[in-house]
């Protein structure tokens, strides 16, 4: 059986606790190989090495990190078809999608090429006489990553390159999931010329997470995963002192005026419902029609759509439209979730059930689902499903629609589809979501923007990648600084205004 192991100090450690998880092949079923979950002992030990390359790391000008990123980008083109392969295979998306995964953290990176100026401090001269006044913005130290296993690529690179570009040394935890391609990414970054330790990438569990939140060396943790886990990690690390920011989970809202293009905005919800098997904290997964009329057309032409899936392993081509959910239990999650639809009184229009692939019948695939007249107290609605699962609630009018997604415990993404400049502006000034996308299904922002969610999708208070990337892995300290030609006369004790 192929073991998966640890990344310390810029090679391959075999972990001694003993502990393995299994890492599946999803569209078969069966156990592909085993990946080591690291002791306290062994993540303390990472921890404490990562803080020795750190100094030198951190003292590097941000001129050669960023050339580090640069290369480091060129390697990550040059290998993409390999990592996508390999990502593919643990989580069971198709390979352009795990191209897609590996391309949006590859946006990251090359976004921190241009570090040093987001780390350029702030300078006044002469705040008061003879005095100039400025700001830096200073690494860390050693910073801890914690991501999720539904972009085994993307998520970590949204951690790696800011946290190292401003001068960090980081722990990844990866998923244990699909952990093989953040070492793929390690090991890149070592031929790009990053010094070993300043990334250690430590496999593990709860024990790991704890061992990190535990940490008085640990300054900083990013998570990305489940609410429950998000408000449990942020938490801990503000209880040690931690900077934290935590991204949870998500139910997103699409909201279907009477005046949109009907076409368009089933093809949107075909994507962005069923895409990577509903398994994206971005994927719509509640399509409110405003008006009986809009949602009786909007079923019609959903229907057909959904029977054109193709579901499939990523080996099938490129013209599969997803794949398996990640685990046995994740579908046991999602079948059991649309049977409580069921007995709650939702109208299952498409019931994927049944669904069976030859060949693959052990393998983790689930049939892709729609529901109608789906109700807020419903669990459907409340929970999010992270399947292919389309829920349609029915709304009477467009403030109606606006008060559902508003009032829903979750805050990641939303969209509207409108022919109304009017109804979106509105929709974007008022509604209580981090991102929205008007007649754009999955508003995911660039590289050069910030992402993250409100309410329970999102604790803490910077955003991922962009410019708050910079200001969450940095902390700024500011100098006032005077060389007084009259300091021979004395000192002066007064709290003296700049006058
Ligand atoms: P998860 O919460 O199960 O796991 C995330 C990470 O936490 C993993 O590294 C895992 O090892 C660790 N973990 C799991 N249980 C833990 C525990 N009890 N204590 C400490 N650590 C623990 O999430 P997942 O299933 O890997 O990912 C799917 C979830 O992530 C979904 O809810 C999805 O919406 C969310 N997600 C959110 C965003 C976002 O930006 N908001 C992005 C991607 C995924």
């Amino acid at each position: 059986m192929k073991e998966i192991h640890h990344w310390i100090d810029g090679k391959e450690y075999k972990g001694t606790s003993g502990r393995f998880a299994d890492v599946f092949n999803p569209a078969t079923g069966e156990v592909q190989a085993r990946v080591s979950l690291a002791t306290k002992a062994e993540l303390d030990d990472a921890i404490a090495r990562a803080a020795k390359a750190q100094v030198e790391w951190g003292a590097t000008n941000p001129q050669r990190r960023a050339r580090v990123m640069m290369e480091f980008v060129r390697l990550i083109n040059r290998d993409m078809d390999k990592m996508a392969e390999a990502l593919s295979a643990e989580h069971g998306k198709t390979f352009p999608d795990a191209k897609g995964d590996i391309q949006r953290g590859l946006e990251v990176i090359e976004f921190c090429i241009g570090a040093p100026h987001l780390l350029k401090g702030e300078f006044t001269d002469s705040a008061g006489p003879g005095i100039d006044m400025y700001s830096l913005r200073q690494p860390l130290g050693v910073v801890a990553g914690i991501t999720p296993f539904n972009f085994p690529a993307m998520i970590p690179l949204w951690k790696i390159g800011p946290a190292l570009a401003s001068g960090n040394a980081m722990i990844l935890k990866p998923s244990e999931r699909d952990p093989s391609v953040p070492l793929m990414l390690a090991e890149l970054l070592k031929e790009a010329g990053l010094p070993d330790g300043v990334l250690q990438v430590v496999n593990g569990d709860k024990d790991s997470v704890d061992a990190i939140l535990d940490s008085e060396v640990i300054q900083a943790v990013g998570f990305v995963g489940s609410t429950p886990i998000a408000q449990y990690i942020y938490e801990r690390a503000a209880a040690t002192g931690k900077r934290a920011q935590c991204f949870g989970g998500a139910k997103n809202h699409m909201i279907i005026m009477p005046d949109a293009d009907l076409d368009k905005a089933a093809d949107a919800l075909i994507g962005a419902g069923y895409g990577a098997a509903g398994e994206r904290c971005m994927a719509i997964s509640v399509a409110v029609p405003v008006g009986e009329k809009t949602a009786d057309a909007l079923i019609e032409k959903l229907v057909p759509r959904i029977e054109k899936l193709k579901v499939g392993p990523w080996t099938a081509g490129d013209d599969v439209d997803y794949g398996p959910v990640v685990t046995k239990a994740a579908k046991e999650n999602v079948l059991r979730l649309v049977q409580s639809g069921v007995d709650q009184g939702a109208e299952l229009v498409v019931d994927g059930r049944d669904f069976s692939l030859q060949g693959y019948e052990d393998g983790f695939f689930v049939g892709p689902h729609l529901f109608d007249r789906v109700t807020p107290e419903m669990d459907i609605y409340k929970t999010e499903i992270f399947g292919p699962v389309l829920s349609t609630v029915r709304a009477d009018s467009y403030e109606d629609a606006l008060k559902l997604a508003m009032d829903h415990e979750y805050g990641n993404g939303t969209a509207i589809f409108t022919r109304d400049g009017d109804t979106a502006r509105d929709f974007a000034n008022r509604i209580n979501i981090g991102m929205v996308g008007i007649n754009v299904p999955i508003p995911v922002p660039l590289a050069y923007h910030t992402f993250g969610g409100w309410k329970k999708s999102g604790f803490g208070d910077l955003n991922q990648h962009g410019p708050d990337a910079f200001r969450f892995y940095t902390r700024t300290k500011t100098v006032t600084a005077r060389w007084p030609s009259g300091i021979k006369e004395g000192g002066e004790f007064n709290f003296k205004a700049m006058d």
